[in-house]
């Protein structure tokens, strides 16, 4: 059979801004994933100033 095996799990994935770790579609995003950037909405609320490099 030709053809790609369409697996459930195949959702579409992002890095994260804020932790640079890769997370997965959720639900939630359903209707906002091209504006997704944070894996958490802790990391969505860190602010650029504090922690590692400089702000
Ligand atoms: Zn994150």
């Amino acid at each position: 059979m030709p053809g790609k095996m369409m697996r459930k799990e195949n959702l579409p994935t992002k890095t994260c801004a804020a932790c640079g770790r890769p997370f997965a579609w959720r639900k939630k995003w359903a209707r906002d994933w091209d504006n997704v950037r944070f894996c958490s909405d802790r990391c969505r609320g860190q602010k650029a100033g504090k922690g590692p490099g400089k702000g």
